[in-house]
């Protein structure tokens, strides 16, 4: 499989950031850079970055504390104030190190700086390597409320070295093995072939399966930059995890993106009656294990549902893959439909 894909304007290159980088940085001749990072990619991957990128170890570097409790427009206007004192104009470069709160926001703030300036991804960890870095999609949360404020704008490049991973808690591995999971149920039935015979239950990640899951996420970017249509399928497990995952945020022992997610998948198959459903389920319990979600929660998550960016006319709408692959379905479940489904998960234990 190529080490390079194209999208419309920009480059996703995979491998070794030695190889790809200084080459692509020299060619664009910005007039000064800042990297974005938080605590722990300062601490973990900026010296990775700057080992394997040549820049010298005086680089500025934003910093702001980790975490998706950060995301919000107190830690932009922190790093705008840092793009203020590193005096970054229009021909300046931002480096978004680090997961996808970094490269959301981080991207964000380098859209919004002086009407935008380039950055590039350098995701660092598999959530962000698979899915966040790519399709242009920046933002943060409002009100306790997902990526409620955003904009569509495209990276300059997106730079996925695995080796950013060694460091990377095994608890955010698994939760970025959500989504190479719903990659290859959406559009890759050798990825799902594989992830359902490993023995594991540790994911094992290597090029060709970050490759393999990388090219669901392009082809699905390429085919609808803007989500008018197919790329509403990446939000396949979304529409009812992002409601677990915002519910859970608020108790004693949150789950991670990727724990909501694969909660999520269960979930809408059985809503969708999918034929996959068995082993989808057997999947993710081997990965994620099962958490109970308590009923007196479950008008809650309903509430929470009703704020999804893809509901119409009042109505939910969640995407699902249909039978072959990047066939998309959509359906509209009511409240006695989701209370069904989050009995039936429930019942998994
Ligand atoms: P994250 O950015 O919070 O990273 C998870 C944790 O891992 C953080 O504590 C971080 O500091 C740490 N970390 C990151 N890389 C590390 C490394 N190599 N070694 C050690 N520690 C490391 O979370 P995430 O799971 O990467 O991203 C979740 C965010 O991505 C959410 O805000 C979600 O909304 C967003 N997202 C965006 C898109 C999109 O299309 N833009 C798609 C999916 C998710």
């Amino acid at each position: 499989m190529t080490d390079i894909f194209q999208l419309e304007g920009y480059s996703v290159f995979t491998g070794d950031l030695q190889a790809h980088f200084p080459g692509w940085y020299r060619q664009r001749l910005y007039s000064s850079l800042l990297v974005v990072a938080d605590t722990h990619t300062r601490r973990h991957c900026l010296p990775h970055f700057l080992a394997s990128t040549g820049l010298p170890a005086d680089v500025p570097v934003a910093e702001i504390p980790a975490g998706e409790s950060f995301k919000h427009i107190g830690t932009c206007q922190h790093l705008w104030q840092q793009m203020l004192d590193a005096r970054l104009d229009r021909k300046a470069l931002v480096v978004n190190l680090g997961g996808g709160v970094i490269g959301d926001m981080g991207g964000f703030c380098a859209a919004t700086w002086k009407r935008g300036v380039d950055f590039v991804q350098v995701p660092t960890t598999l959530l962000s390597m698979t899915d966040a870095a790519i399709g242009g999609k920046l933002g943060i949360d409002f009100q306790g409320i997902k990526n409620t404020v955003g904009v569509f704008r495209n990276p300059a490049a997106v730079f996925i070295d695995p080796a950013f991973l060694k460091t990377l808690p095994e608890r955010e591995l698994r939760s970025g093995f959500a989504e190479v999971i719903k990659h290859a149920l959406i559009g890759d039935p050798a990825l799902w072939s594989r992830i359902r015979h490993a023995k594991s239950a540790t994911p094992e990640i290597d090029l060709d399966l970050l490759r393999a899951s990388i090219a669901v996420k392009v082809r699905v970017v390429q085919e609808d930059p803007l989500e008018h249509g197919i790329r509403a399928l990446l939000n396949y497990g979304h529409t009812i995890g992002h409601a677990v995952e915002s519910y859970f945020l608020e108790t004693d022992d949150p789950l991670t993106h990727g724990e909501a997610i694969a909660i999520g998948m269960i979930c809408e198959s059985q809503v969708a009656n999918d034929g996959m459903l068995n082993e989808v389920i057997e999947v993710i319990q081997r990965h994620y294990g099962h958490r109970h979600i308590p009923e007196a929660a479950f008008p809650a998550l309903w509430a929470l549902m009703q704020q999804d960016k893809k509901n119409a006319g009042g109505k939910l709408r969640m995407a699902l893959p249909d039978a072959t692959p990047f066939a998309m379905k959509t359906l509209e479940p009511g409240a006695a439909d989701i209370e069904k489904c989050l009995l039936f998960y429930n019942e998994l234990t």
